[in-house]
């Protein structure tokens, strides 16, 4: 049998700031099998973006088990535990995170340069995969030039381009009107049956989760399975 692209084992997370400490979450199940689309709905401040970032091994969980590609994150050096996540995890934000002095395609580049990628190799694929996100037309527009649709598909672009097991979002949609939310949500579908990637996408539009074939919600620090 495969082993799940993440798993989650009784796992909480508190903040402690001071004097102070916050419970977000408490005793969290959630094994992500590949080519699953998950959706997270819950209201702001409820956790998601917490949760998404302990999944992407961005946060330690303060207790509970957390494997990515069947590796313990607690047992990984900060070496080891970013080129697992450079490897296998792509992460789009909700306020895309691109580099404005950049071209589209040179943003979508960067994670392959960085990787080792000859700087040609890796503009031939940021040009065949900024096609397959729709903007074969915006490959020099910067983003400040790009609607903001168009830097969420660039956004997404980028993150998919080490050919990641695994898709985290964070509300990649919460800037965007109706329409083009619905075609991002439809854009994402897509890209998990071209590529096969785990798709988990944090919301909280409940129209936009029910396209996804498991949803959770996220409340008092709980997940359960949405019904
Ligand atoms: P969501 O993404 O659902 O809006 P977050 O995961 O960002 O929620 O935050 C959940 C809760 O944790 C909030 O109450 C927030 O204030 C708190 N929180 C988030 N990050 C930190 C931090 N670094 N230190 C302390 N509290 C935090
Ligand atoms: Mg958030």
């Amino acid at each position: 049998m495969t082993k799940p692209v993440i798993n989650c084992q009784h796992v909480s997370k508190t903040y402690l700031d001071g004097h102070f400490s916050t419970d977000v979450l408490s005793n969290i199940n959630l094994t992500i099998e590949r080519g699953q689309r998950i959706a997270i709905v819950g209201s702001s401040g409820s956790g998601k973006s917490t949760l998404l970032h302990l999944l992407g091994g961005l946060d330690q969980q303060t207790s509970g088990d957390i494997t990515l590609m069947g590796l313990s994150v607690r047992d990984l050096s900060d070496k080891q535990l970013s080129q697992l996540r450079n490897r296998h995890i792509g992460f789009v934000y909700q306020f895309h995170h691109l580099l404005a002095e950049f071209s589209a395609l040179d943003n979508v580049a960067i994670p392959l340069i960085i990787g080792g990628t000859s700087a040609k190799v890796a503009k031939q694929r940021a040009k065949a995969i900024l096609s397959e996100v729709g903007l074969n037309h915006r490959l020099t527009h910067k983003p400040g030039e790009l609607s903001g649709g168009e830097r969420q598909r660039a956004a997404i672009a980028r993150a998919l381009i080490t050919q990641p097991d695994i898709l985290l979002a964070d509300e990649p949609t919460g800037n965007l009107d109706q329409r083009t939310a619905a075609t991002i949500f439809d854009l994402l579908i897509q890209l998990n049956a071209s590529t096969g990637a785990a798709i988990v996408v944090v919301t909280h539009d409940q129209q936009l989760a029910a396209k996804m074939q498991h949803q959770f919600v996220i409340s008092d620090g709980h997940l359960t399975v949405a019904s």
